[in-house]
């Protein structure tokens, strides 16, 4: 990949998502641009060839847009973490504390077995609960995680700190 490439010239940040005082950082831009979105994944790939995975994970649903085309790149199987109900047949799930309520996740309950090293995928860190339920719920599926990774980390919120696993991301925000 070219190292020179400009991710962020390829985000766009969207002032007062999905509520007054937040920007969000908006990646159809990158998507919507070929070149631009197989260079953020080629970069991503050499960052995460390391970690020897057997398999790659997504959280839905933007997740899903990383760890797909990764795990073609990359020559391996991707499974799927969802919100809750929307996985047919048996499912173990995780739930977790937001800042107001709590939040589930759930993958299928043959999804992972021991010995897996999966590699799990967002597109953004921010507070890190996310990636931390993601961790937790595949170690309950007896699978290894030995990196969790993102394109964008918003480094203020010091998210990475929350996960339990080496964390790589492309680019910053502070
Ligand atoms: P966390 O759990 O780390 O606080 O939030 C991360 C999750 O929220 C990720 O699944 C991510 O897709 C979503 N998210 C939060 N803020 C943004 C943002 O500014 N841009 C994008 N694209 N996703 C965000």
């Amino acid at each position: 990949a070219d190292a020179a490439f400009d991710l962020k010239a390829h985000i766009r940040g969207i002032p007062d998502f999905p509520k007054p005082g937040i920007l969000f950082y908006d990646i159809s831009t990158l998507l919507r641009h070929g070149p631009a979105w197989k260079a953020a994944m080629d970069l991503l790939a050499e960052r995460i060839r390391p970690a020897r995975p057997t398999l790659l994970a997504g959280i839905e649903s933007r997740g899903f847009l990383m760890a797909a085309p990764m795990a073609l790149e990359l020559g391996l199987g991707f499974i799927m973490l969802r919100k809750p109900r929307k996985l047919p047949g048996a499912t173990i799930g995780y739930d977790y504390d937001l800042e107001y309520g709590t939040d589930r996740i759930e993958m299928q309950a043959d999804a992972v077995k021991p010995g897996d090293r999966v590699v799990l995928l967002d597109d953004l860190l921010a507070t890190g609960g996310t990636m931390a339920a993601g961790v937790e719920l595949l170690r309950r599926g007896g699978a290894e995680v030995p990196m969790v990774a993102t394109l964008i980390e918003l480094t203020f919120l010091n998210g990475r700190a929350r996960i339990d696993a080496p964390v790589e991301t492309l680019v910053a925000y502070d």
